[in-house]
């Protein structure tokens, strides 16, 4: 374990490090790196679970991602946004429910220029004060990251997806650039935001290797929050008859990047718990501490489609609170609805 005890003390890898930390299950197995992931998240954070309501907000998206249904050239997505005074009902019957962060997430819809969202996030921040916001709208000019910043968002979801140039090519059209999505995640660090960025596991054509890329890559941006999930095909887009990605391979990077970033907001993702009936306790389980409940209105979340057989059982539903938490504490979690702000911890304060 000697790699891993050098990350513990805050040494940056190489990706033939993390290569091996990868694929070597002989020396690092699974069930170790999920303890050791476990008992730092418990450190930092404790058994504590923080739930985020989550509004799909638009499913309309000028994007074409080889991989996400959301693509503009899905014609068979049925598309709908929701307007300003159903986002702010929602945050605000949430708020009303014990809600203190919502994630507006949506495709990049040219609808929703500065001049609207703008004035949408200051109105969330009066109606719900003490909430924090959380944006993840994809790839805007550091003026408009700058004016919602101002407005009052406080947190920035944008994967990296990839953080290899040649796979994010094979990922993406050439009008989409790898170059420009990273500059959008520094953009998004240099402006004060807590940042997300994070991977598909198992897309086409990953591999250990674009996973290593990926692991150093965090370890260079120290972004605050990882979101990590399996790929999952979906019918009408160009990856529809792809495999699926493995979800145990899912729970070891989520291990990996615990161990990496003691102190970061990994969510146990809707992609996950999709691709397995245990998979959002399996995610907790392997280092993960945040769900995000759906609080979409229910006639349009079976459109936010990014991939085929998107849990929608009620279990995810922003609205069973009492189940969620009941389901965590049977686990061995508690949830949470505070703001749950990153906390900043240097490796060094702690003997992991
Ligand atoms: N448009 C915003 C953006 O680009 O960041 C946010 C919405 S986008 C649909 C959110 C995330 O969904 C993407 O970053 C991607 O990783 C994930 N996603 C899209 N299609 C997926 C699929 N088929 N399987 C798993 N995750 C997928």
């Amino acid at each position: 374990m000697d790699l891993i005890r050098r990350v513990l003390d805050g040494a940056s890898l190489s990706k033939t490090e993390w290569l091996s930390l990868i694929c070597d299950e002989e020396a690092y197995p699974d069930i170790a790196l999920h303890e050791l992931a476990s008992s730092i998240r418990d450190k930092v954070y404790g058994r504590r679970v923080f739930l985020r309501a989550l509004v799909e907000f638009t499913s309309y998206c000028r994007n074409d991602c080889y991989y996400c249904g959301l693509r503009r050239s899905n014609g068979l997505a049925e598309r709908y946004r929701l307007t300003p005074d159903e986002i702010l009902s929602a945050c605000s019957d949430g708020y009303a429910a014990g809600f203190r962060t919502f994630v507006l997430q949506g495709g990049e819809d040219a609808y929703w220029r500065d001049d609207r969202l703008v004035p949408l996030v200051r109105m969330i921040k009066q109606s719900c004060p003490e909430a924090a916001i959380t944006l993840s709208v994809g790839e805007r000019s550091r003026e408009s990251y700058r004016a919602l910043r101002e407005a009052g968002a406080d947190r920035y979801l944008l994967r990296h997806e990839t953080a290899d140039s040649v796979h994010y090519s094979l990922l993406h059209p050439a009008d989409m650039s790898f170059g420009n999505r990273i500059g959008c995640l520094r953009t998004l660090k240099e402006l004060g935001y807590q940042t997300g960025a994070g991977m598909m596991i198992g897309s086409p054509h990953s591999s250990a290797e674009t996973l290593a890329s990926d692991m150093v890559f965090l370890q260079s941006l120290k972004p605050e929050m990882v979101g990590i999930g399996p790929f999952i095909p979906h019918r009408d887009t160009p990856f529809g008859s792809e495999r699926m990605g493995s979800v145990e391979l899912t729970l070891r990077i989520i291990s990996l990047v615990r161990i990496a970033l003691p102190s970061a907001l990994i969510p146990s993702t809707t992609a996950l718990a999709t691709a397995s009936s245990d998979g959002q306790i399996a995610g907790l389980d392997a280092g993960a501490n945040v769900i995000m409940p759906n609080i979409t209105p229910v006639r349009e979340r079976k459109k936010y489609l990014l991939y085929d057989g998107k849990k929608i059982t009620g279990e995810e539903d922003g609205y069973n609170l009492a189940g969620i938490m009941e389901r965590l504490s049977l686990a061995g979690y508690e949830g949470t609805l505070e703001r749950g702000d990153f906390i900043s911890v240097a490796a060094s304060q702690h003997s992991w």
